[in-house]
């Protein structure tokens, strides 16, 4: 599944892999999961999307200053990627990463998201911790991490929508720092 947002964005959000029966048919990250409706309805609130969220390809969504992808590219057998697909997958976002000449943050979703940012970057994971609100520096990028907005960890509290905004606002300063 192709990344989705322009590629002149500063702002890159990687979430973990496409689900089943939303990006995958949609043909975009997110749309149609229901990660994706926290995901966008968030990035409308902070003037990163516009549009209509209509869980279509062709709704008229669309993202401003900010590109979205996914750690894997592919929907993993039982929702649960395996470490040699990551790998493997970790090419494309590592060309991703490097054909965005105005990148200056990125917002990994997930632990699994966040290890494979770091190892597309070349930088040593546990020099780059994860946690919900780390912040980190690569040379000219800021690294953030976030709890996944999956449907279980919002279900089960591990992440608010307040904790989510909150995660949006800081990944929007890091990488357009001038608004
Ligand atoms: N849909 C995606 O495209 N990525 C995720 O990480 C979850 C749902």
């Amino acid at each position: 599944m192709p990344t989705f947002g322009p590629r002149d964005a500063p702002l890159l959000i990687v979430g973990l892999a496409p689900g089943l029966h939303g990006a995958n048919r949609t043909g975009r990250p997110f749309p149609g999961d229901h990660a994706g409706v926290l995901l966008y309805v968030t990035l409308k609130k902070h003037g990163l999307a516009r549009g209509d969220y209509d869980e279509r390809a062709d709704d008229g969504l669309e993202l401003i200053g900010c590109a979205i992808t996914n750690a894997v590219r592919c929907v993993p057998p039982e929702n649960k990627p395996l470490p040699a697909e990551i790998n493997t997958c970790r090419q494309f976002l590592k060309a991703t990463i490097e054909a965005m000449p105005k990148l200056r943050a990125i917002l990994a979703l997930g632990q699994i998201a966040h290890a494979s940012v770091c190892a597309a970057l070349g930088v040593k994971k546990s020099a780059y911790p994860f946690a919900h609100g780390a912040s980190h520096r690569s040379g000219e990028l800021t690294l953030l991490a976030s709890y996944h907005c999956s449907r279980y960890n919002t279900n089960t509290g591990v992440l608010t929508e307040a904790m989510f905004d909150a995660m949006v606002k800081q990944a929007k300063l890091a990488a357009m720092p001038q608004l």
